[in-house]
């Protein structure tokens, strides 16, 4: 698959760009759902942004629901249920919907990176970490993948710096579209990027070698001769590997093992080709 992105040298603004980022951390709106409740009688609320997770709803009870709208654009459902609303309650609803579209929009800017869209190395790290001690307590499976443009100095060097800066973004948009709603990319710096998921190793390697194919096959529409890859290196919390900091160590350092051993490849406890053979 080859993948063409328009050259566009300017980032475009942090708020309308990252509110299509999923959103699975309801939590932030407590407060809002709790005046929403009080006002309106509803006795159960939602946020569900378009993309994120689909939350559980009661199906017994009535439904009152209006858009979340940003900059014209709809993002997503508030939805209020309950045996009997308050009156007014549709139209207090909808202006909750905007207090949600503003509060979403504000927490995107503290969180997301600016150029790419990729979650910042603070919010990434925290959602690693929690990550991390969701598998200590349940065991649910948790990877992540690290991973570093290949000779991207020389993109810059050569192309100047506002092209580099689109490579990095259409990297970031090629592996978002890849990764499911629940998944996280965060950028960790300069051309180095990470990305949590709740899968086995198996499934990491496997996703990572899908990730190094899509990106090694995307081009700048305006410079289609222009190349890049990345190096991935994966790693899967086990006994072994039991923090967040021993989980980033070992991704690591696979990553560091696949650009000595040419760059544009995938390296982790499990080799690309054994997974191939299993096939
Ligand atoms: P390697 O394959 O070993 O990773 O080589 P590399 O050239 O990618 O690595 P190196 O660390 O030598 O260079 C990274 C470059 O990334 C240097 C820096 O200018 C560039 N860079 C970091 N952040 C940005 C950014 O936001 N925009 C652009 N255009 N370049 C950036
Ligand atoms: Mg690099
Ligand atoms: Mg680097």
């Amino acid at each position: 698959m080859n993948m063409a992105f328009n050259f566009v040298p300017e980032a475009s603004s942090a708020t309308s760009a990252t509110l299509s980022l999923p959103d699975p951390m309801a939590e932030k709106y407590d407060t809002i759902l709790y005046l929403v409740r009080q006002t309106t009688g509803a006795s159960h609320v939602v946020v569900q942004l378009d993309g994120a997770p689909v939350q559980p709803v009661p199906h017994d009870l009535a439904c009152i629901q209006v858009p979340i709208v940003h900059q014209g654009k709809r993002i997503g459902l508030l939805r209020a249920f309950a045996n009997e609303f308050a009156s007014g309650a549709s139209h207090l609803l909808a202006g909750f919907a905007i207090l949600v579209a503003e509060h979403h929009a504000l927490w995107s800017v503290a969180h997301c990176d600016m150029l790419t869209r990729a979650l910042t190395r603070r919010a990434f790290m925290g959602d690693l970490g929690r990550a991390v001690a969701t598998w200590q307590r349940s065991a649910t499976p948790c990877s992540l993948i690290m991973f570093d443009l290949d000779h991207f100095k020389q993109i810059n060097d050569t192309h100047g710096h506002a092209l580099g800066d689109s490579v990095l973004r259409a990297v970031t948009h090629v592996v978002q579209s890849e990764l499911r709603p629940a998944d996280r990319l965060g950028r960790l710096g300069g051309e180095e990027f990470a990305v949590l998921l709740l899968v086995d190793a198996e499934a990491a390697v496997e996703i990572a070698e899908r990730l190094r194919r899509v990106i090694e096959g995307t081009t700048l529409r305006e410079f289609p001769h222009i190349e890049f890859t990345a190096s991935l290196g994966v790693a899967t919390c086990s006994p072994e590997i039991n923090s967040r900091e021993a989980l980033i160590d070992t991704a690591d350092a696979y990553l560091y093992e696949a650009k000595r051993e040419g760059r544009n490849r995938v390296k982790g406890a499990v080799s690309v080709l054994e997974l191939d053979q299993l096939d």
